[in-house]
């Protein structure tokens, strides 16, 4: 399947090429088709599957195929400024020739920008929730000639505690509209918030780029909370981590690493609420760039980083929610690219590595060789693998589906046909 035979008008097949996409991926083979007839759709896909390009190329050609109306026709909905600000560069990628206007807008940062751009006149607006409700309050923006809505990471929304949110703006926009909701797992609540938003919807899910079987090797280290710092350092010594983000709990926990590893003499930045928009801007470009070998980031900041060739994750704490392991761990091993995901995990971490194996259906392999290991690991991976299995169907993972890996794994064939024809 070519992006041509899914129909795509010439400005965009154009920039799609221009950004050296050859085949689509999985959700947008399934996804552009359903949604260029006009449809609802619900995605239950993860960042790393191509799902930004599923659902903003339909909405580019759609718009481009009608009357060009000014004003905000298409809304996208989204949890973090780094999310709106990737889907962002997205829309410049994909819709550069098709002379349509898009602006992000997100909170944290002054308005004013913001506002001269809505002035100026867009058709595509980005936003989180927040900014968005404020700027509408205040009248520099009306929803009422939408007629796309984008609920894009809705699970991740509801985590953030963003449902009032959400049903404020469900209420500034027309009912006639086509509404798409993307979310990695599909809990009751978002079945729920499905169901009253979308409109006989039609289902695409796909495992993400990178599953958590397919292209990332996992691996976990017991160490105890107190020696978590000299594993990390004794494991940075290693040259074969190229890239590596490391996820902590907290934000201070954050900057406490930054800390202990700069006076080791490794440079390392942290990104999280906490630091201006500036300054998480000028770390995630440096490491995006490859200048910035260590980043450190907290789940809510670490969200929509898109580093491509991150060769390592490592989980300096487990995280409570088990969705949330494999969200981190899906920064690495993308577009098809091997990746690696350390995680470590104390004593009192051990229910939460249960979980995660439950949900992911797999027994993360554990390092014994490390000079800090500790005994409290055996107990865990004593869970029963047939138990693990069984959750994991329940929890809906959606391991059974190869279809996303194969089309890396094409793409990469594909790539590596050019890099020998050359
Ligand atoms: P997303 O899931 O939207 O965050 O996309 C993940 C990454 O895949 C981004 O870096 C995209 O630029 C890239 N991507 C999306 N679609 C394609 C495609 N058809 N071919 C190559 N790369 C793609």
């Amino acid at each position: 399947m070519t992006f041509k035979e899914l129909e795509l008008i010439e400005p965009i097949l154009k920039a799609l090429d221009q950004v050296n996409y050859e085949i689509p991926t999985t959700i947008q083979e399934q996804a552009i088709p359903i949604l260029l007839q006009g449809n609802d759709l619900l995605g239950c896909a993860q960042t790393g599957t191509g799902k930004t390009a599923a659902f903003s190329i339909p909405i580019l050609q759609r718009l481009y195929k009608s009357d060009k109306r000014k004003g905000i026709r298409a809304l996208i909905l989204t949890p973090t400024r780094e999310l709106a600000i990737q889907i962002g560069e997205n829309f410049e990628e994909y819709g550069r020739y098709t002379g349509l206007k898009h602006t992000v807008i997100f909170g944290g940062v002054p308005q004013k920008p913001q506002v001269d751009a809505l002035t100026r006149g867009v058709q595509i607006l980005i936003a989180t929730p927040g900014r968005l409700l404020d700027l509408q309050a205040q009248g520099f923006i009306s929803l009422k000639g939408l007629e796309y809505f984008v609920l894009d990471e809705a699970d991740r929304m509801l985590d953030m505690g963003f449902v009032h949110d959400i049903k404020r703006v469900l209420k500034l926009i027309p009912e006639k509209r086509q509404t798409l909701l993307f979310s990695a797992t599909m809990p009751p609540e978002i079945e729920k918030l499905a169901n009253t938003i979308l409109s006989s919807p039609r289902k695409v899910e796909v495992t993400p780029a990178s599953s958590t079987v397919e292209t990332i090797r996992q691996s976990v280290y017991f160490v105890e909370k107190a020696e978590k710092k000299d594993l990390l350092l004794h494991l940075l010594k290693a040259p074969d981590i190229e890239s590596v983000l490391i996820f902590t709990r907290t934000k201070h926990g954050a900057d406490k690493i930054t800390r202990i590893l700069n006076k080791n003499g490794i440079p390392a930045e942290a990104i999280h609420g906490n630091k201006s928009q500036n300054a998480r801007q000028r770390a995630l470009t440096a490491f995006k760039a490859h200048a910035l070998r260590v980043l450190i980031a907290t789940d809510i900041a670490a969200r929509g980083i898109d580093v491509d060739q991150l060769s390592h994750v490592i989980n300096y704490e487990l995280p409570n929610i088990p969705e949330t392991y494999v969200h981190r761990i899906g920064r690495t091993g993308r577009a098809g690219h091997e990746g690696i995901a350390i995680s470590f995990c104390e004593s009192e971490e051990l229910p939460y590595l249960k979980d995660i194996q439950k949900l992911i259906g797999l027994q993360i392999p554990v390092v014994k060789d490390h000079p800090f290991v500790t005994q409290a690991g055996s107990q865990a991976q004593a869970t029963k693998t047939e138990e693990i299995k069984a959750k994991a169907k329940e929890n809906k993972v959606w391991r059974g589906n190869k279809a996303n890996g194969d089309f890396w794994r094409r793409k990469k064939q594909g790539q590596a046909k050019t890099a020998t024809k050359k």
